[in-house]
Protein backbone atom coordinates (compact mmCIF):
# COMPACT_ATOMS: atom_id res chain seq x y z
CA UNK A 1 0.00 0.00 0.00
CA UNK A 2 0.91 3.46 -0.95
CA UNK A 3 1.22 5.38 2.06
CA UNK A 4 0.61 9.45 1.81
CA UNK A 5 3.32 11.82 2.94
CA UNK A 6 3.32 15.74 4.04
CA UNK A 7 5.92 17.91 3.26
CA UNK A 8 7.69 20.71 5.89
CA UNK A 9 9.39 22.98 5.04
CA UNK A 10 12.11 24.76 7.42
CA UNK A 11 13.38 28.14 7.08
CA UNK A 12 16.31 30.17 9.12
CA UNK A 13 16.86 33.75 8.79
CA UNK A 14 16.47 35.72 6.05
CA UNK A 15 20.31 36.22 4.65
CA UNK A 16 19.44 40.11 4.17
CA UNK A 17 18.34 40.44 7.42
CA UNK A 18 21.08 42.78 8.37
CA UNK A 19 19.51 42.91 11.90
CA UNK A 20 19.85 39.09 13.09
CA UNK A 21 22.14 38.23 15.60
CA UNK A 22 23.38 35.54 13.36
CA UNK A 23 23.70 35.52 9.62
CA UNK A 24 24.49 32.22 8.44
CA UNK A 25 25.92 31.96 4.90
CA UNK A 26 24.30 28.33 4.57
CA UNK A 27 21.30 28.45 6.32
CA UNK A 28 20.28 32.15 5.34
CA UNK A 29 18.26 32.11 2.63
CA UNK A 30 18.79 35.26 0.17
CA UNK A 31 15.60 37.46 0.75
CA UNK A 32 14.29 36.89 -3.17
CA UNK A 33 15.01 33.36 -2.68
CA UNK A 34 12.35 32.90 -0.63
CA UNK A 35 9.81 35.09 -2.56
CA UNK A 36 10.34 33.03 -5.50
CA UNK A 37 9.93 29.69 -3.86
CA UNK A 38 7.01 31.25 -1.67
CA UNK A 39 5.66 32.49 -5.10
CA UNK A 40 6.52 28.88 -7.00
CA UNK A 41 4.14 27.28 -4.03
CA UNK A 42 1.26 29.67 -4.64
CA UNK A 43 1.49 29.40 -8.57
CA UNK A 44 1.25 25.90 -8.43
CA UNK A 45 -2.05 25.76 -6.36
CA UNK A 46 -0.07 24.72 -3.00
CA UNK A 47 -1.03 25.95 0.27
CA UNK A 48 0.22 25.57 3.90
CA UNK A 49 -2.23 24.07 6.43
CA UNK A 50 -1.79 23.81 10.47
CA UNK A 51 0.65 21.21 11.20
CA UNK A 52 -2.28 19.10 13.19
CA UNK A 53 -4.14 19.45 9.95
CA UNK A 54 -1.41 18.32 8.03
CA UNK A 55 -0.87 15.12 9.83
CA UNK A 56 -4.63 14.25 9.79
CA UNK A 57 -3.69 13.65 6.05
CA UNK A 58 -7.24 14.41 5.39
CA UNK A 59 -7.37 17.45 3.37
CA UNK A 60 -5.40 18.86 0.85
CA UNK A 61 -3.75 16.02 -0.53
CA UNK A 62 -0.44 16.55 -2.56
CA UNK A 63 -1.08 20.20 -2.77
CA UNK A 64 -0.59 20.79 1.18
CA UNK A 65 2.25 21.69 3.64
CA UNK A 66 3.26 23.13 6.39
CA UNK A 67 6.00 25.80 6.55
CA UNK A 68 7.96 26.25 9.89
CA UNK A 69 10.83 28.62 10.70
CA UNK A 70 13.25 28.21 13.38
CA UNK A 71 15.36 30.77 15.80
CA UNK A 72 12.79 33.45 15.58
CA UNK A 73 15.93 35.97 14.26
CA UNK A 74 14.87 39.30 13.39
CA UNK A 75 13.72 38.65 9.68
CA UNK A 76 11.71 36.26 11.01
CA UNK A 77 9.40 39.59 11.64
CA UNK A 78 11.13 41.72 8.70
CA UNK A 79 11.24 39.57 5.74
CA UNK A 80 9.42 35.88 6.50
CA UNK A 81 6.12 36.94 8.23
CA UNK A 82 4.91 39.51 5.06
CA UNK A 83 6.17 36.71 2.51
CA UNK A 84 4.10 34.55 3.61
CA UNK A 85 1.49 36.82 4.61
CA UNK A 86 1.10 38.33 1.19
CA UNK A 87 0.76 34.74 -0.38
CA UNK A 88 -1.88 33.76 2.33
CA UNK A 89 0.30 31.18 3.99
CA UNK A 90 0.35 30.47 7.35
CA UNK A 91 3.93 28.59 9.46
CA UNK A 92 5.01 27.94 12.56
CA UNK A 93 7.57 30.10 14.17
CA UNK A 94 10.04 28.27 16.72
CA UNK A 95 11.42 30.94 19.48
CA UNK A 96 13.81 30.60 21.41
CA UNK A 97 12.64 31.48 25.15
CA UNK A 98 15.78 33.35 26.63
CA UNK A 99 16.37 35.02 23.32
CA UNK A 100 13.31 36.86 23.21
CA UNK A 101 13.22 40.56 23.01
CA UNK A 102 17.25 40.39 22.95
CA UNK A 103 18.93 42.80 19.57
CA UNK A 104 18.58 40.64 16.76
CA UNK A 105 15.91 38.59 17.78
CA UNK A 106 12.11 39.06 17.73
CA UNK A 107 10.74 40.99 20.42
CA UNK A 108 7.49 39.67 22.13
CA UNK A 109 5.36 42.79 20.79
CA UNK A 110 6.40 40.92 17.45
CA UNK A 111 5.66 37.45 18.27
CA UNK A 112 2.31 38.49 19.52
CA UNK A 113 1.39 39.87 16.13
CA UNK A 114 2.64 37.22 13.94
CA UNK A 115 0.38 35.13 15.85
CA UNK A 116 -2.09 37.91 15.56
CA UNK A 117 -2.36 37.26 11.75
CA UNK A 118 -2.52 33.34 11.92
CA UNK A 119 1.24 32.28 12.34
CA UNK A 120 1.58 29.81 15.34
CA UNK A 121 4.46 30.21 17.86
CA UNK A 122 6.25 27.03 18.80
CA UNK A 123 9.03 26.53 21.06
CA UNK A 124 13.01 26.20 20.00
CA UNK A 125 14.07 25.88 23.94
CA UNK A 126 14.81 28.33 26.48
CA UNK A 127 18.78 28.69 25.32
CA UNK A 128 18.94 26.83 21.93
CA UNK A 129 21.30 24.36 23.84
CA UNK A 130 21.87 21.42 22.19
CA UNK A 131 19.48 18.57 24.84
CA UNK A 132 21.93 16.04 23.50
CA UNK A 133 24.38 16.79 26.36
CA UNK A 134 22.16 17.87 28.80
CA UNK A 135 21.20 16.05 31.74
CA UNK A 136 17.30 14.82 32.25
CA UNK A 137 16.58 17.34 34.63
CA UNK A 138 17.91 20.14 32.62
CA UNK A 139 16.37 19.08 29.10
CA UNK A 140 13.14 19.04 31.61
CA UNK A 141 13.69 22.64 32.28
CA UNK A 142 14.38 23.41 28.96
CA UNK A 143 11.19 21.81 27.47
CA UNK A 144 8.88 23.26 30.03
CA UNK A 145 10.08 27.13 31.21
CA UNK A 146 10.57 27.96 27.28
CA UNK A 147 7.26 26.60 26.98
CA UNK A 148 5.37 28.57 30.14
CA UNK A 149 7.54 31.98 29.35
CA UNK A 150 5.91 31.65 25.52
CA UNK A 151 2.49 30.95 26.45
CA UNK A 152 2.71 33.76 28.78
CA UNK A 153 4.38 36.18 26.90
CA UNK A 154 2.25 35.27 23.74
CA UNK A 155 -1.26 34.51 25.01
CA UNK A 156 -1.51 31.15 23.16
CA UNK A 157 -0.89 27.69 23.70
CA UNK A 158 2.39 26.17 22.85
CA UNK A 159 1.91 23.04 20.86
CA UNK A 160 5.32 22.35 19.39
CA UNK A 161 8.83 21.99 19.64
CA UNK A 162 11.06 21.95 17.69
CA UNK A 163 14.59 20.44 18.56
CA UNK A 164 17.81 22.88 19.26
CA UNK A 165 20.04 22.17 16.18
CA UNK A 166 18.30 19.14 15.39
CA UNK A 167 19.81 17.19 17.82
CA UNK A 168 17.92 14.70 18.86
CA UNK A 169 18.49 12.20 21.88
CA UNK A 170 17.08 8.92 23.05
CA UNK A 171 13.99 9.92 25.70
CA UNK A 172 13.82 13.71 24.42
CA UNK A 173 10.10 12.94 22.61
CA UNK A 174 8.79 11.41 25.50
CA UNK A 175 10.10 14.21 27.94
CA UNK A 176 8.58 16.86 25.57
CA UNK A 177 5.25 14.84 24.89
CA UNK A 178 5.41 14.83 29.42
CA UNK A 179 6.04 18.70 28.69
CA UNK A 180 2.86 18.82 26.59
CA UNK A 181 4.04 19.43 23.71
CA UNK A 182 1.61 18.27 20.92
CA UNK A 183 4.76 16.89 18.59
CA UNK A 184 8.53 17.14 18.00
CA UNK A 185 10.19 18.47 14.55
CA UNK A 186 13.93 17.81 13.86
CA UNK A 187 16.20 18.41 11.14
CA UNK A 188 15.81 14.92 9.62
CA UNK A 189 15.61 15.76 5.81
CA UNK A 190 12.11 13.77 4.54
CA UNK A 191 8.52 13.55 4.64
CA UNK A 192 6.30 12.75 7.16
CA UNK A 193 4.19 9.72 6.61
CA UNK A 194 1.11 8.58 7.40
CA UNK A 195 0.30 5.99 9.91
CA UNK A 196 4.51 6.56 11.72
CA UNK A 197 2.73 7.98 14.65
CA UNK A 198 4.02 11.48 13.29
CA UNK A 199 5.27 12.89 16.59
CA UNK A 200 8.83 13.18 15.58
CA UNK A 201 9.24 15.17 12.55
CA UNK A 202 11.50 15.21 9.64
CA UNK A 203 11.45 18.48 7.91
CA UNK A 204 12.81 19.92 4.61
CA UNK A 205 15.68 22.49 5.55
CA UNK A 206 15.82 25.01 2.71
CA UNK A 207 19.21 26.05 2.51
CA UNK A 208 21.04 29.24 0.80
CA UNK A 209 21.43 27.61 -2.64
CA UNK A 210 18.76 25.67 -2.98
CA UNK A 211 16.11 26.80 -5.35
CA UNK A 212 12.76 25.41 -7.80
CA UNK A 213 14.19 22.54 -9.25
CA UNK A 214 14.52 20.82 -5.63
CA UNK A 215 11.50 22.37 -4.36
CA UNK A 216 9.45 20.92 -6.99
CA UNK A 217 10.67 17.55 -6.74
CA UNK A 218 9.90 17.82 -3.38
CA UNK A 219 6.27 18.65 -3.52
CA UNK A 220 6.36 16.37 -6.39
CA UNK A 221 7.71 13.66 -4.20
CA UNK A 222 10.53 12.40 -6.68
CA UNK A 223 13.20 13.82 -9.60
CA UNK A 224 16.46 14.55 -9.70
CA UNK A 225 16.99 17.32 -7.45
CA UNK A 226 15.12 15.29 -4.35
CA UNK A 227 17.36 12.00 -4.75
CA UNK A 228 20.64 13.72 -5.10
CA UNK A 229 19.98 16.10 -2.17
CA UNK A 230 18.14 13.32 -0.12
CA UNK A 231 21.97 10.66 -0.45
CA UNK A 232 23.64 13.95 0.50
CA UNK A 233 21.65 14.63 3.66
CA UNK A 234 21.95 11.29 4.61
CA UNK A 235 25.46 11.09 3.95
CA UNK A 236 25.89 13.99 6.23
CA UNK A 237 23.81 12.74 8.95
CA UNK A 238 25.93 9.44 8.72
CA UNK A 239 29.21 11.47 9.20
CA UNK A 240 27.86 13.36 11.86
CA UNK A 241 26.73 10.26 13.90
CA UNK A 242 30.30 8.59 12.72
CA UNK A 243 32.52 11.84 13.75
CA UNK A 244 30.47 12.77 16.58
CA UNK A 245 29.02 16.45 17.05
CA UNK A 246 32.20 18.40 18.37
CA UNK A 247 34.34 17.11 15.52
CA UNK A 248 31.34 17.67 13.15
CA UNK A 249 30.60 21.43 14.36
CA UNK A 250 34.65 22.07 13.86
CA UNK A 251 34.66 20.75 10.72
CA UNK A 252 31.33 22.99 10.01
CA UNK A 253 33.15 25.79 11.27
CA UNK A 254 36.02 26.01 8.36
CA UNK A 255 34.08 25.50 5.73
CA UNK A 256 32.05 29.40 7.10
CA UNK A 257 34.23 32.28 5.41
CA UNK A 258 36.19 34.06 8.02
CA UNK A 259 34.17 37.62 9.38
CA UNK A 260 30.91 35.70 9.73
CA UNK A 261 29.37 36.74 12.64
CA UNK A 262 28.85 33.13 14.45
CA UNK A 263 30.32 33.06 17.96
CA UNK A 264 27.45 33.03 19.28
CA UNK A 265 25.81 30.91 22.02
CA UNK A 266 22.66 30.49 19.91
CA UNK A 267 24.60 29.82 16.57
CA UNK A 268 22.42 27.01 14.49
CA UNK A 269 24.98 23.78 14.47
CA UNK A 270 22.23 22.32 12.11
CA UNK A 271 18.96 23.54 12.75
ZN1 LIG B 1 17.89 26.62 15.83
Amino acid sequence: MNRKTAPILLYHGVREGTDDAIRDPLYGVPAHVLAVQLGWLRENGFRTLALDRLLSFGDGGERACAVTVDDCLRSAYTHILPALGERGFTAVFFAIAGTIGKPGWVGWGELREMARSGMEIGSHGLTHTNLASLPVSMIRRELVDSRKRIEDGVGERVRYLSLPGGYRREGVESLAAEAGYEAVCGSRWGYVTEGSGSYFLSRFCMKAGDGIPLLGDIMKRSGPHLLWRTRRERFREFARRAMGDAAYRRLRGWLIPAGTPRELPCFPADG
